[in-house]
């Protein structure tokens, strides 16, 4: 029998995930057709992407760029439906013409669309971490209640699922140990980051990434998201999540096992294997991923995090364990102040700071209704631009 194709809706099609995905599902045309694909502002890009894969639908999350899409669109001949604003991006999501959602908007404005996918009981391949550490709790239990299979994408939690039974039992397990590269700052003492600039913190050693998620590697904060991001998708504490430094990423993750077993699953920091298994599975893809070299890799070199240098982790944690809306109120405050920094307004450590200072001033609300979580995160946005003004003054 023919395999039956699986439909792909791509929401970030134009990042740095948007086309690790693109390469793989152009590697199997009998597996894959692209049915709708989203993008912020890059009309030209999208348009060159439309031409090549031809979904039904392309949404420009702009919408002032909606008529330079249509007539675009019109001129090189395509039936493809053109939409605009983040109304569409949930259409995206939810449309009949797809059953499976690539997830690859970057920060909150991805979380509404993820949890339209979910609503829409489709198979959700997760790269947006700021949605599920903003309302893990309501995306855990939408999927649950419209059958929307969640894979994840984050290199470590696809490193985490492929680890864990074929049988979906969370027994025996004692712990989750994520690894993080540690940055292109690792090793460095917190009194020399004071004058690092974006480019620097851009400068990942062995991914190459957007540019929020980048500054987030290089803080930390990013291994502190995925430890919420880890916390709801496999159910654990954060008591028995645990981080360790990884300088060559070879590694993506461990689970370690109560008889003494520790599983990890290994490859070249690539992030279409993580893609392929998500769009492939229960099938192993080509990814166009180069195998691993295990004698010209030789070593795998481990150390704890610096805590002292990089506090944003131990932000997250402690945001995890006050529970509620604490971790929507720490995204919010780390997009805002992630955002400044890149745009030369605030220092690499005042990232913390003004994560930190959002965080006393926030009310910790419950984590299970949307509207409030949305709430927190607007408040949060607020106070964090606050103190980044005060901080300049
Ligand atoms: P990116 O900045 O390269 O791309 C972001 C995409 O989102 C673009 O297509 C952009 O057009 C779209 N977008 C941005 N703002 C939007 C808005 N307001 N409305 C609608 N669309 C918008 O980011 P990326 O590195 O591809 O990361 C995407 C997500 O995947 C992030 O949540 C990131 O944390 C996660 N992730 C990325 C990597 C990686 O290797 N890049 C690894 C793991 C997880
Ligand atoms: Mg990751």
């Amino acid at each position: 029998m023919a395999r039956p194709l699986r439909r792909i809706a791509l929401l970030g099609a134009t990042g740095s995930i948007g086309r690790s995905a693109l390469d793989v599902i152009a590697r199997h045309p009998e597996r894959f057709e692209v049915a709708a694909l989203t993008a912020h502002g890059r009309v030209t890009e999208l348009l060159a992407l439309c031409q090549q894969f031809r979904p039904a639908l392309a949404v420009i999350g702009d919408p002032a760029s909606l008529p330079a899409l249509a007539s675009g669109l019109r001129e090189r001949g395509l039936k493809t439906t053109a939409l605009a604003g983040p109304e569409a991006l949930d259409l995206a999501a939810a449309d009949a013409g797809s059953d499976t959602v690539v997830a690859a908007i970057v920060g909150a404005a991805g979380v509404s669309s993820t949890l339209a996918a979910a609503r829409a009981g489709k198979r959700l391949l997760l790269a947006n971490k700021e949605s599920i550490v903003l309302a893990g709790q309501v995306l855990m239990r939408e999927a649950a209640a419209h059958g929307a299979e969640i894979l994840p994408i984050d290199s470590e939690h696809n490193a985490i699922f492929q680890c864990l039974p074929a049988d979906g039992h969370r027994r025996g397990i004692r712990r989750l140990i994520l690894t993080a590269s540690g940055g292109p700052f690792r090793g460095r003492a917190r009194a020399s980051l004071h004058a690092v600039t974006p480019d620097e913190a851009c400068t990942h050693p062995n991914w190459v990434m957007g540019r929020k998620i980048s500054v987030d590697s290089a803080t930390l904060m990013n291994k502190g998201l995925e430890v919420i991001e880890a916390h709801h998708l496999f159910g654990l504490p954060g008591e028995r999540i645990d981080v360790v430094v990884h300088p060559q990423s070879t590694i993506h993750s461990l689970v370690d096992y109560i008889d003494g077993s520790m599983l990890a699953q290994l490859g070249n920091p690539d992030m279409r294997t993580a893609l392929a298994y998500g769009l492939g599975w229960p099938e192993r893809i080509d990814s166009g991923v180069v195998p691993l070299d295990l004698v010209a890799q030789a070593r795998f070199d481990f150390e704890e995090p610096d805590r002292e240098a990089f506090p944003c982790l131990d932000l997250a944690y402690a945001a995890l364990a006050a529970g509620g809306s604490a971790p929507a109120s720490l995204n919010a405050a780390n997009e805002t102040a992630v955002a400044a920094f890149l745009a030369g307004e605030l220092p690499f450590l005042g990232i913390a700071d003004v994560i930190r200072a959002t965080l006393s001033e926030s009310s910790t609300e419950p984590g299970d209704d949307l509207e409030v979580l949305l709430a927190c995160d607007g408040r949060a946005r607020q106070t964090a631009r606050e103190w980044i003004r005060r901080m300049q003054g």
